[in-house]
């Protein structure tokens, strides 16, 4: 049995938190592969090595050497490796990587660095050779190249029944470092798993899993036990971040399951993740509700839309120019709308759309209503049973709120229910009370 545990940037926040890691890792000798972030926040306020990275890049882009936030980071790994009481020398590490920043000035190599050093103090400290997420992490034109990269990585775990890897970054085909988006070391992670053959992909952060619905506005939501890869995907879209939303794809090719996990809590059952065939229904219909607000609905309405070959088209193209992706398209046979996220609208972009929709399609009305906030509601339960969508609209009608817009996933695991964004918190709540509350 083998498992990859991906550690995120809080439990690799200082030194007791790594020899917190070392015993979770320890405590199973199934957990052979382990990936890491760069150290997080230690407390709220605080900074995390990645943030500091960044400003790294500005401080050599602008004087050629590094500056005050790399002497801060120096601090953290200094006092990490004093606490820990490595034989590593820390201190010569730092320095070496000071020069190698100010020699490559790229954005992404000065990035990567916290999760190196951090891999080489894991790799230490757990006793275990270190790989570097650029000699098997491989990118070609700025993306993951997958197949290159699930041979790489193979080739270097064949005869390491253990290794550290550094996650969130790789490198293209002339040895440049390449980051991932934010966060990517989830994704790092999910690689490893797959080229690992691993069991279980294990990912250890510092919540105890995914809970039904956002705790800011319900007080202490239920946990959710297990979810599928798509059912995931639906509400981690939606804003539920617990997992970068990329990290799903590697892992669900191999059909591998993803526990959520928490250091700080290491006996929490956590949340498994696992692929739709091995989904088990449990009582509730609703698995969870995820949401987010600022909204831009774009309406159109012509008559005989329906027989006008090209119509959609022709509007796909004027958002296609502009580089404007919608979330939604609900339509009705003379009708068609735009669920568009506002922050792509912005400085004239929204009116210039409206102008060449009007120019290119001649609706006979456009119009155009912001301020709307989405919501999810999102199960495979509720696909297999009656009446669900009427206990969803009915408690939102009590609750007095008036939906602007719906949208039913044609696979019926999910339903999207547009609200004003005034109307958004008491809406979730509504919608909790109705599918979650007991008695
Ligand atoms: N350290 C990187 C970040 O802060 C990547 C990661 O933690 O996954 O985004």
């Amino acid at each position: 049995m083998i498992k990859v545990c991906k550690f995120g940037g809080t439990s690799m926040a200082d030194g007791m938190t790594m020899l917190r890691v070392k015993e979770i890792v320890e405590r199973d000798p199934a957990r052979r592969y382990v990936v890491v972030s760069a150290p997080g926040k230690r407390y709220s306020g605080d900074y995390k090595v990645t943030d500091l990275l960044y400003e790294t890049d500005r401080d050599v882009k602008e004087g050629g050497h590094v500056g005050e936030a790399y002497a801060k980071i120096a601090d953290r790994f200094r006092s990490i490796g004093k606490e820990l009481g490595l034989s590593l020398d820390v201190s010569a590490l730092l320095e070496e990587t000071a020069r190698a920043i100010e020699k490559r000035r790229s954005r992404d190599f000065t990035a990567s660095r916290g999760e190196y050093l951090t891999g080489r103090i894991m790799a230490e400290l757990l006793g275990v050779p270190f790989l570097d997420g650029a000699e098997v992490i491989r990118f070609r034109q700025g993306r993951l190249a997958e197949e290159e990269t699930d041979r790489l990585l193979r080739a270097a775990l064949k005869g390491k029944p253990r290794a550290v890897v550094a996650g969130f970054y790789g490198a293209d085909e002339e040895g440049n470092v390449v980051t991932f988006s934010r966060g990517g070391s989830d994704v790092s992670g999910a690689v490893v798993a797959r080229a690992a053959g691993a069991e279980l992909y294990e990912n250890w952060t510092d919540v105890s899993g995914f809970l039904a619905c956002d705790p800011h506005i319900v007080a202490g939501p239920k946990q959710i036990k297990s979810l599928s890869y798509k059912e995931l995907r639906e509400l981690s879209y939606m804003g539920a971040n617990v997992l970068h939303s990329e990290a799903i794809f590697p892992v669900r090719e191999a059909g591998i399951p993803v526990r959520i996990l928490n250091t700080f809590r290491p006996e929490d059952e956590g949340t498994l993740i696992v692929p739709s065939a091995r989904y088990e229904y449990g009582d509730l219909p609703v698995t969870g509700i995820a949401g987010k607000k600022d909204f831009t609905v774009v309406f159109l309405e012509k008559s005989l839309m329906n027989a006008e070959i090209g119509f959609a088209h022709k509007v796909l193209t004027v958002l296609r120019r502009h580089g404007v992706s919608f979330e939604h398209m609900p339509s009705g046979i003379d009708t068609m709308s735009f669920v568009i996220d506002s922050a792509e609208l912005g400085g004239g972009v929204l009116e210039e759309i409206e102008r060449e929709i009007e120019e290119a399609v001649s609706p006979d009305s456009l119009r155009v209503f912001g301020g709307i906030a989405l919501i999810a509601v999102v199960g495979h339960g509720m696909s297999s049973k009656v009446g669900i969508a009427a206990r969803l609209f009915s408690a939102i009608a009590r609750a007095g709120v008036n939906v602007r817009m719906i949208d039913q996933g044609s696979s019926e695991l999910n339903i999207i229910v547009g609200v004003e964004n005034e109307q958004y918190e008491r809406t979730v709540r509504a919608i909790y009370e109705e599918f979650f509350r007991e008695g």
